[in-house]
């Protein structure tokens, strides 16, 4: 029997950066709004594995919603960034044409389908290119520049998004699994995987590659979501590249790139492999090889350069490629927000605002005027000189990780904390500092180590206390 049913305006349903960005645009209204992640933490699946860049939408298909949102996007980042404290560099990005067949996919193809969708690109000669970045190919024939091409951090963005919306009063419920959907006259129910029941006036699916799958809990088969896989390497050493390095993009993908990671480090890849599974996140030889080769074509010092991480991501591609952002043919109480497949990232402020426009005009809600549009200056503090090294790789100190474990969206795994910190994310990989983390997450979150995960159930790194002792005193300071 259920004892508890929660009930809310608007329901989300995934912690990705597409469903952080809604929430965040929902909490502006008068609303009881509150948002599902089946994850330990937010932004666990694609919205963490992918290029970080934010993209000017220079090569969208003219004409489409995600041509539009991308171009509604550029006017909204400067004020996203400035307002959420989001670490962002507008590095601008080279398009380099490596054949003549290139050069004129670029000149009759590329540049007029940006001008249709008012990015002006800017044509380079190949002594041009080659006289302000020496590193890349001498063997290339020509090419252009995006200057409206930035880089940021995924995580950092989907982050903000979700913190401004639970001080805005939102809730985040993580490790809540969505299993089951009854639609009824007044409102949708949803059920989790703990039990939770909620009943939503409208829920909005923004559950990624299982979109889908969300959509036929409700009975609705209108749409199948299929995964394609994109491998990346992060190497360390830089070679100079200080600008994105993108090839000519073709009709499945924007090929591989070479482009610098905001918080430093390069980052290689990705392919763009059609698979079946929607949990395949293997990388693979073959994969690897395809990256080094591609990277090769456009800076050939970083083809070899040694990897300190190699990971995957997968896009979630509807049948006609396009954003899926309608209501259910089942009800107009449950809409989607799905097919997000390659730019989500560099969309998400413009979708978060259209959306919150849609379920604004279809439950008639109000503007609230106590919206607080800035995340508060304690949060954006850096900490940095206070306390000890704790991360020797990064510097990390223990005042920026004690920061992090009192934020309003603590970490709830040591990935989630490596995210938020960037602790553990040098050439160590978290070998040294691991043990020390673990005991200021006992300290200030009161959780034992032994079910301390690194990210999903059952990946605690302690296998046991030894002789029946806890792992590391309580209380006293590491
Ligand atoms: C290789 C690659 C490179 C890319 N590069 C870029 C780029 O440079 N710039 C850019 O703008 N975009 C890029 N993208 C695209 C971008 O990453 C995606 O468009 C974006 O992350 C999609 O976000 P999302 O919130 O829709 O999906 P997700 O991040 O997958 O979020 C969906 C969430 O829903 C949750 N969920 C699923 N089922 C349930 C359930 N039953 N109950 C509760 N929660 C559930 C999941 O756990 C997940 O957290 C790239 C993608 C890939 C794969």
């Amino acid at each position: 029997m259920v004892k508890d049913i929660r009930r809310v305006d608007v329901l989300v349903i995934g912690g990705g950066v597409v469903g952080s960005a809604i929430l965040r645009e929902l909490s502006r209204y008068h609303a009881r709004v509150a948002l599902l992640e089946r994850n330990p933490d937010i932004c666990e699946c694609t919205s963490k594995s992918n290029s970080a860049i934010v993209h000017t939408g220079f090569d969208a298909p003219p004409g489409t919603l995600e041509a539009r949102l991308l171009a509604e996007a550029r006017e909204l980042w400067p004020q996203v960034i400035e307002r959420l404290h989001i670490p962002y560099l507008q590095t601008g990005a080279l398009l380099i044409a490596t054949s003549d067949e290139e050069l004129n996919t670029l000149a009759n193809e590329i540049i007029p389908k940006a001008e249709r969708n008012g990015v002006a690109l800017k044509r380079l000669t190949r002594a041009e290119i080659l006289e302000n970045a020496s590193y890349i190919n001498p063997a290339i024939v020509g090419g252009a520049l995006v200057e409206g091409e930035g880089i940021i951090d995924p995580f950092w963005t989907t982050r903000a998004y979700c913190e401004s919306a639970v001080l805005n009063g939102a809730r985040v419920f993580t490790s809540e699994s969505v299993v089951g959907m009854s639609v009824e006259e007044s409102h949708i129910s949803v059920h989790t995987s703990s039990g939770l029941v909620f009943a939503a006036s409208l829920v909005v699916n923004a559950a990624g590659l299982w979109s889908d799958e969300i959509a036929r809990l409700a009975g609705d088969y209108s749409f199948t979501l299929t995964p394609r896989k994109g491998q990346f390497i992060i190497v360390e050493e830089d070679h100079g590249v200080s600008q994105i390095i993108l090839p000519v993009p073709n009709r499945i993908s924007k090929g591989i790139l070479v482009t610098p990671i905001v918080f430093g480090g390069v980052l290689l890849g990705p392919t763009a492999e059609e698979v079946e599974d929607k949990c395949d996140l293997a990388t693979t030889a073959g994969g690897l090889q395809q990256i080094r080769q591609g990277v090769a074509k456009l800076v050939p010092a970083m083809a070899g350069a040694a990897s300190v991480r190699q990971f995957a991501g997968l896009r979630a591609v509807s049948r006609t490629g396009e954003y899926i952002v309608r209501p259910s043919s089942v009800s107009e109480r449950l809409l989607h927000v799905a097919g997000i497949r390659s730019t989500g990232l560099s969309a998400s402020p413009a979708i978060g605002r259209y959306v919150g426009e849609l379920v604004r005009h279809q439950l008639e809600l109000a503007l609230r005027d106590d919206f607080v549009e800035e995340l508060p200056e304690y949060l954006t503090e850096t900490h940095a000189d206070e306390g000890d090294v704790i991360c020797l790789c990064r510097s990390i100190t223990r005042g920026e990780i004690l920061a992090a474990l009192r934020s309003p969206l603590p970490p709830e795994t040591l990935d989630g904390l490596k995210r938020r910190t960037g602790a553990m994310l040098g050439d160590c990989q978290g070998n040294i500092c691991m043990p020390r983390l673990m005991q200021l997450f006992q300290q200030q979150r009161g959780c034992d180590p032994l079910s301390l995960n690194k990210n999903y159930a059952g990946s605690s790194p302690v296998v046991a206390h030894v002789s029946g002792k806890q792992p590391y005193a309580t209380g006293g300071e590491v």
